[in-house]
């Protein structure tokens, strides 16, 4: 396997030892690089924003079929194997940051065509990460990521399955989630204890439920699943949410036509949007 012969040989001519803390489980098959790659469908009018480019080896498929490659790197002590796995490329930038503090449409630099994510996530920041980039890169059109079958279920999972849940609702608020193929721990060095799914989002032009107050919507989705097993009716009723309590809340879920035994896993991410802003027009 060439990867994996590469990566040790970069691992070892850098003194590179990998960090369990930062999620540094570098993937060394060929095969699930090069499909991880063409899930993004890139050309030459995309620009690329890698997440964690490690030591290059999906960059490396990245900038072979992009125009621009962003990679955004923490770990400064895997710059210089990075930057010797990347010589050459003239369609790469390396930054040296955290990705929850970038800013993520400067990364952009003004270009004009279509922006593209694709990562092999830190499995440790999955949720933030993919979070902050459905919610400040609106120019984004598709988003490819690799990280925990767990987490890429819950991502896909639609209404009624067991899956299902906050992380679900508010990705494909942004999004039309699909969980694409699992990849098993024996491609990664080292590889992790858990397996791993691409997941690809394909992001959605407008939301389709403009939302009066998205704080709101958040507190009521994570209200509805944070006890699952309850009706929404009890769950949103002791969340303090509802202004006029119980019996306001009946009322309104008469309004929207929802059933009073009806529990959280059974809305769609649009029935949680119109409830949302039915709750925040009492409010105001
Ligand atoms: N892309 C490489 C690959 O596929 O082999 C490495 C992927 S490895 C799972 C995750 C990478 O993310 C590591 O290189 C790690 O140092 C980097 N990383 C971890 N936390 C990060 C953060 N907050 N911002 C940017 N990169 C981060």
């Amino acid at each position: 396997m060439a990867g994996l012969r590469e990566t040790r040989d970069l691992i070892g001519r850098h003194g590179v030892r990998p960090t369990k803390s930062l999620g540094q489980n570098f993937l060394v098959d060929e095969n699930v690089l090069a499909k991880i790659a063409s899930t993004g469908g890139l050309d030459r009018n995309d620009l690329v924003i890698e997440v964690g480019p490690g030591l290059g080896a999906l960059t490396r498929h990245l900038a072979a079929q992009a125009g621009r490659v962003v990679a955004v790197e923490i770990d400064r002590h895997l710059l210089e194997a990075l930057n010797e796995a990347l010589s050459g490329l003239d369609n790469v930038e390396v930054v040296h940051a955290d990705i929850l503090d970038c800013d993520l449409p400067a990364l952009l630099r003004g270009w004009e065509g279509p922006v593209k994510v694709v990562a092999n996530l830190p499995y440790y920041i999955t949720t933030p990460v993919v979070m902050k980039f459905l919610e400040e890169l609106p120019a984004c059109s598709r988003m490819v990521f690799l990280v925990q079958r767990e987490v890429a279920d819950r991502m896909a999972a639609g209404p009624g399955t067991k899956d299902y849940g906050s992380l679900s609702v508010a990705v494909r608020y942004f999004a039309d989630p699909k969980r694409v193929f699992t990849v098993p721990p024996s491609c990664f060095l080292p590889p992790p204890e858990v397996e791993s799914a691409v997941v690809r989002l394909d992001v959605r032009p407008t939301p389709p439920v403009a939302l009066t107050d998205r704080r709101l919507f958040s507190a009521v989705v994570r209200a509805a699943f944070g006890q699952r097993r309850k009706t929404l009716h009890n769950a949103l009723g002791s969340s303090g949410l509802v202004p006029g309590g119980r019996d306001a809340l009946a009322a309104v879920l008469a309004e929207q036509g929802l059933p009073p035994q009806i529990r959280g896993e059974a809305l769609t991410m649009e029935q949680f949007a119109q409830l949302a802003n039915h709750i925040a027009s009492m409010k105001s």
